[in-house]
């Protein structure tokens, strides 16, 4: 496609001092770029060993370079890898040199919406090269790992495939009204319109977990004031974070860290305590927790076993369930005030003090964590924002040609809003003419990916 003529280049690696950095250029250029620094013809997928000097003859570095021709490369195009000494210095200057000698600076995203418009990955996958990027769990990292590799994909193309063999039928001439389908027909039909929304109703249904890996699964303390709520949490932290104060009611907003527990990415916030006659200002801390934790993934209510057994607020009650709860018995190095209440949820024994139970906390944590685990066939699925929008779209599609079919009973009508489905399911792959669209999409990339 030849949508482009000019050559871009950046870093691949940050900025900062490591052993090796990358400077990366695609584009038509490359072949004498390659020819013009080095002196020696491209060899195509050979780590060749040379002396990289600028363009007035300065040596920079003794470097590693490797010359992609296209189209087997990440973009499609003539690249080259440029892996010099890890020093920001060099790196800049490295790439001073190849803006000097006619390179352009890549836009964020501009080498991975090549890789699109040159046909090497649809936009499904693209997307998963951001998330490969942002990973931070295990769970996160194979998500991302399936959509690379087609996962999201495959599962498309089946709905495709249905959707487009409905079509086919329908448009193949089939004039409802004068054509009197029979009820047999008509009922097929009917199941198939079914079968395409339950199926675009399984991949709306990873959302929430593609959600949950991208963004951390909340993971909200909560308990009474001084129960160890800080200090549960600046041990599952490993630092103090949250301040610690013999003193109730001291987290009077809520903190926030990220921890990996297991394969999961958890976003462990710590609430101000729970208490039934709070001053103004714990009142505030505590709608605070609340509202924490109407958007609570999981919970940990800790319970000080020193003391009566607590109550939990009814608003609270309602959201905490045995799939979402833990109910964390605290300071077990202290004599028991009473027997352990029986309780609904899974529980753990600790002592955020001398830091004894967390092994058992944690496999809790991970065992209510891996029940989100989203799979669709054998695949783990867990799609994004937009990819959930284009298939709320095509529900809406195949929801109003239903209706189209058994109110108007109009095989033209059936068919154009089935064509309305079949667009929004193009928009996930990226068969999408909308440029400003892609824009928005591969600018929120890192520059050089
Ligand atoms: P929060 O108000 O629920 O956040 O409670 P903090 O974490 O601030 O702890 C309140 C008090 O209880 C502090 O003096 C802690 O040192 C103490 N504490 C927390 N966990 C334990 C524990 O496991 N055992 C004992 N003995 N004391 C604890």
């Amino acid at each position: 496609m030849a949508f482009s003529v000019d050559t871009i280049a950046a870093l691949a690696t940050p900025v900062g001092t490591s052993a090796i950095a990358v400077v990366r250029a695609s584009g038509p250029r490359v072949p004498d770029l390659v020819q013009g620094i080095f002196g020696a013809g491209p060899l195509p997928r050979m780590a060749c060993h040379a002396d990289y000097r600028d363009r007035r003859g300065e040596l920079l570095d003794d470097v590693l370079y490797t010359f992609f021709a296209a189209p087997n490369s990440f973009t499609g195009e003539d690249t080259l890898e440029v892996s010099c000494h890890g020093n920001p210095f060099i790196a800049q200057k490295i790439l001073e040199d190849l803006l000097v000698r006619g390179c352009r600076s890549a836009e964020p995203g501009e080498f991975s919406k090549r890789a699109f418009l040159n046909g090497r990955m649809d936009l499904s996958q693209a997307e998963a090269v951001m998330d490969l990027i942002n990973a931070r769990s295990e769970r996160a990292l194979a998500a991302a790992n399936q959509q690379l590799r087609g996962a999201l994909g495959r599962q498309m193309n089946e709905l495709i495939s249905r959707l487009v063999n409905l079509l086919a039928q329908i448009e193949a001439g089939i004039d409802f009204p004068d054509e009197d389908l029979p009820g047999e027909d008509r009922a097929s039909l009917l199941r198939e319109l079914d079968e395409l929304t339950a199926g675009n109703q399984r991949l709306i249904a990873t959302s929430h977990y593609g959600e949950l890996l991208r963004s951390g699964i909340k993971t909200v303390i909560l308990g009474e004031p001084n129960a160890g709520k800080s200090s549960l949490l600046n041990r599952m932290v490993g630092r103090e974070r949250a301040l610690v104060s013999p003193e109730p009611g001291t987290t009077r907003d809520y903190i926030e860290e990220r921890l990996v527990v297991g394969a999961h990415w958890l976003r462990l916030i710590d609430t101000a305590g729970l208490n039934e006659t709070p001053s103004s200002l714990e009142k505030r801390g505590m709608d605070k927790t609340l509202e924490q934790a109407a958007t609570a993934d999981i919970f940990l209510w800790v319970i000080d076993v020193s003391r009566p057994p607590p109550l939990l607020p009814p608003t609270l009650a309602r959201l905490m369930t045995d799939k979402n709860t833990i109910a964390v018995f605290n300071k077990i190095d202290l004599p028991a005030a009473a027997p352990l209440p029986p309780i609904p949820f899974r529980t753990a024994k600790v002592s955020a003090l001398q830091g004894t139970g967390f092994d058992a906390l944690e496999n809790a944590l991970i065992k209510l964590a891996d029940a989100f685990r989203s799979d669709v066939g054998n695949e783990l699925i867990a799609i994004n924002a937009r990819h959930a929008h284009a298939l709320a779209e095509a529900n809406r599609c195949v929801a109003a040609a239903k209706g189209k079919f058994l109110e108007i009973d109009s095989g033209e009508l059936v068919a154009s809003e089935l064509r309305g489905a079949l667009a929004a399911y193009g928009e996930i792959a990226g068969r999408i003419d909308n440029e400003s669209i892609l824009d928005q999409l591969f600018a929120s990339f890192c520059i050089g990916k």
